[in-house]
């Protein structure tokens, strides 16, 4: 039934329904936008399915274009796992009945700074369309959130893949629980703390901060554009006023703007990590990574 299943789908294009199809290995093929997503598809799909990342490790996500094997192989994917708003061309490609998109299985908080239509949009000259929304989608920064989506991707691969569904289930908890430690972690570490303003090159803590009762200040929006001077004396003045010691930089995205504004506030830099693509360790301990960070620049007393 599901190699009848996996010809109709190769056959028919689109419109597949929800049955999985199988990988040559027999396994299913699940498609991952980017890392956050990779890594938690294959916490809860575990060895039953075969999980690809659309973006290659060192990659900045926002502005990924697919290739015609990638939009073939998120056509032929049992399942492709998406967060709308991150990546126009993934949210070009996919198919409602073949995606999950984590965004749906969250309560969303509103765009940084009220300028979404900002982020991840720096192609010039590309058409105006209905990719802008109205949410920040970086919500992998909150554990609690991720695991609200990990226990939905449980349930969605188990419809798919109903001999499997206990599987699912069982690693989508053991997902969840380990997400709630970490949150747990998360909120008692940033508990105490001398300030609880953040400073970050791009806006992409925003769930963080709405989670553990921190308030970000974003240099820039984008990650690819500078920032003006009066920019960088506005929130040099902020920094000064609210005591912050440190600006974080992050991977991926030049330290050069946050450096300038450390030396007007005299302040040191730090890396944060927002996720976006693969850290050296794994989802957890770059979380980890970054709470230790995070209390040593906010000076929190766990
Ligand atoms: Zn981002």
């Amino acid at each position: 039934m599901l190699a009848g299943a996996a010809l109709v789908t190769t056959t028919a294009a689109c419109g597949a329904g929800s049955a999985i199809t199988e990988a040559e290995g027999g396994r299913p093929e699940v498609v991952a936008a980017f890392y956050p997503l990779q890594w938690l598809t294959e916490q809860v799909g575990g060895s039953d399915v075969q999980v690809t990342s659309l973006t290659a490790p060192g990659v900045e996500p926002h502005d990924l274009e697919l290739g015609i094997q990638q939009v073939t192989a998120v056509r032929n994917a049992a399942l492709t796992v998406y967060v709308k708003g991150v990546q126009p061309a993934v949210d070009d490609a996919v198919e409602p009945d073949t995606s999950f998109d984590a965004a749906t299985a969250v309560k969303t908080i509103p765009a940084a700074g009220g300028h979404a239509e900002e982020h991840g949009h720096a192609e010039e000259g590309a058409e105006e369309h209905e990719h802008e929304v109205a949410y920040d989608p970086h919500l992998w920064l909150d554990p609690s959130r991720l695991a609200t989506v990990a226990t939905k991707l449980g349930e969605r691969l188990a419809a798919a893949d109903a001999p499997r569904a206990k599987a699912y289930q069982d690693r989508a908890a053991k997902t969840a629980a380990a997400l709630g430690t970490l949150d747990q972690e998360l909120a008692q570490g940033l508990g105490t703390c001398k300030t609880r303003t953040l400073v970050t090159a791009h806006e992409a803590f925003g769930y963080l901060a709405d989670r553990y009762k921190l308030k970000q200040v974003g240099i820039t929006l984008d990650p690819e554009t500078e920032p003006s001077p009066t920019r960088i004396s506005e929130v040099a003045k902020l920094a000064k006023a609210e005591g912050v010691t440190t600006i974080f930089t992050e991977t991926l995205v030049s330290p050069k703007v946050a450096e300038v504004l450390a030396s007007q506030v005299g302040a040191r830099t730090a890396v944060l990590d927002p996720l976006e693509s693969k850290p050296s360790g794994d989802y957890m301990s770059a979380m980890r990574d970054n709470l230790r960070t995070l209390q040593t620049a906010l000076g929190c007393t766990a």
